[in-house]
C-alpha cells in the first residue's frame, strides 16, 4: 500500500456559530479521510481560544499560541467576536494576530452560485456564475496605522487618524497572485479595483504597479475599475467577472456583497494564504459569529465546508477538493437548505447530506 499522507490541522472554532460550522467541516473531512481507504488522514488539535478564553485569561489566545500553531500544516478557523470583548480587541487579538504574524498576505474568497439556492440577482437564474475575490490581506486600510486624541484639546474635539499603507512590494505580490490564479481559470481575466481618483497616494501606486504587471501576462484580459463602479458591476454584470483583486477593505466589502448575491453570507469560503509556505495558511468561512442564530444548530455549514475544500487544495488533494465542491452542489440541488437560504434543514442535516453525497460520488 502507498504511504499514507497525514495532515495536521489546528482547529480554532472560537465564538458563536464558528463552533458549529467548524465541527461540521471536521465531520466532513474525517468522512473523506475514511472514504480514502487510508490514502490520507487528518490529525486534529483543537484550541479553546476566543472570547470565552478572554473572559478567563484576559487575552484572546495563549501567549505562545503562534509558536504552537507554526508546527501545523494548516489552521481551520471559525469566527471570532462576542459581546464581552470590544470587536477590535477580539479581532486583532486572535484572527488578525494570526494572519499578520503568519504573513497570510493573500486572501482568496470565491463567490459561487449554487444550484437550488435562490439569488437576489435575477441574472443568476440558471446562469453558472462564479468569480473569485483576491484580497490583499497584510496592509492597506487594515494596517493598524493611526492614533486617537491627536488634537490635544478637550472632550468633543477629539481627532482620530486612520491611515492606509500601500507598499510597492505588497501591491505587486497580490496582483501577480491574482494573475497566476486567473491563468488557472476558464475565463482568464483580472479586474483591479481601487478608488484612485479620490485616494491619490496608495491607490495610485497600486494602479501603477498593476499597469506594470499586466505586461508580464499578455494572455490575460484586464480592466481597472473604481470600487463604486465595481459594486454596481457585481450586481449588473457579474458574468463579466473572473478574478477581482482589491485592497484589504475594498475586497472585504466586495466579498460580502458577492456572497450575499450568491444567496447568503453563510455560503462563502475563504483562504488566508502564506503563498511561500513559510507559515501555515488559515481556512475559514467569510461570515462572522452570527449571534442572532448562534447555539441553535441552524447555522449554514456550507461556507465552512467549502473553506475545507480550499484547504484540501492547499494540501495538494485537488481531486478531493473538486469532489467536495461537487458534493456541496449535489446537496443544495437536492434541496437540503438551511434557513438563511430559504430551507428548513439544520446544520447537522446539511452536513450529513454532504457526507452522503460524498459516499455515493465516484
Ligand atoms: P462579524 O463582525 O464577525 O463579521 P457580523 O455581525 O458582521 O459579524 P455575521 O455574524 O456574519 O456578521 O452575521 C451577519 C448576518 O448573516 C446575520 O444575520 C447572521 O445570522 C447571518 N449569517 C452569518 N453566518 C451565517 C451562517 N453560517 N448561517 C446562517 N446565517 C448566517
Ligand atoms: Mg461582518
Amino acid at each position: 500500500m502507498a504511504e499514507q499522507q497525514v495532515f495536521s490541522i489546528a482547529s480554532i472554532p472560537a465564538d458563536g456559530v464558528g463552533k458549529e460550522v467548524v465541527a461540521a467541516g471536521r465531520t466532513v473531512l474525517d468522512a473523506m479521510a475514511e472514504q480514502s481507504g487510508g490514502a490520507f488522514s487528518f490529525e486534529w488539535t483543537e484550541f479553546p481560544w476566543g472570547s470565552e478564553y478572554y473572559a478567563e485569561h484576559g487575552v484572546m489566545m495563549d501567549p505562545h499560541a503562534l509558536e504552537t500553531l507554526e508546527a501545523f500544516d494548516a489552521i481551520y478557523f471559525g469566527a471570532v467576536g462576542w459581546e464581552n470583548v470590544p470587536d477590535h480587541v477580539s479581532l486583532w487579538g486572535l484572527r488578525l494576530n494570526i494572519t499578520q504574524n503568519f504573513d497570510q498576505w493573500a486572501n482568496v474568497r470565491p463567490v459561487r452560485f449554487l444550484p437550488g439556492v435562490v439569488s437576489p440577482l435575477r441574472k443568476a437564474e440558471n446562469a453558472e456564475l462564479d468569480w473569485v475575490v483576491v484580497r490583499e490581506n497584510s496592509e492597506g486600510e487594515y494596517a493598524g496605522l493611526g492614533g486617537r486624541n491627536l488634537s490635544g484639546r478637550g472632550p468633543g474635539n477629539e481627532v482620530a487618524v486612520q491611515s492606509s499603507l500601500f507598499t510597492e512590494r505588497g501591491c505587486e505580490r497580490i496582483i501577480r497572485f491574482a494573475f497566476d490564479l486567473a491563468r488557472t481559470r476558464t475565463v482568464q481575466k483580472v479586474s483591479s479595483v481601487t478608488k484612485s481618483n479620490a485616494q491619490q497616494y496608495g491607490m495610485v501606486l497600486w494602479d501603477e504597479v498593476f499597469a506594470r504587471v499586466v505586461r508580464d501576462y499578455p494572455d490575460v484580459q484586464t480592466e481597472s475599475v473604481l470600487v463604486d463602479a465595481m459594486s454596481a458591476k457585481f450586481v449588473l454584470h457579474p458574468e463579466e467577472l473572473s478574478v477581482v483583486v482589491a485592497s484589504n477593505l475594498n475586497a472585504d466589502i466586495l466579498s460580502d456583497l458577492g456572497s450575499a448575491l450568491a444567496g447568503s453570507l453563510g455560503l462563502a469560503a475563504s483562504a488566508n494564504l502564506n503563498p511561500e509556505r513559510r507559515f501555515p495558511s488559515m481556512f475559514e468561512p467569510v461570515h462572522g459569529t452570527a449571534p442572532d442564530i448562534a447555539g441553535q444548530g441552524i447555522a449554514n455549514p456550507v461556507g465552512a465546508i467549502a473553506s475545507a475544500a480550499l484547504m484540501l487544495d492547499h494540501f495538494g488533494l485537488h481531486e478531493e477538493a473538486r469532489r467536495l465542491e461537487a458534493a456541496i452542489e449535489a446537496t443544495t440541488a437536492a434541496g437540503h437548505l438551511t434557513r438563511d437560504i430559504g430551507g428548513t434543514a439544520d446544520t447537522d442535516e446539511v452536513t450529513e447530506a454532504i457526507v452522503e453525497a460524498l459516499a455515493t460520488s465516484p
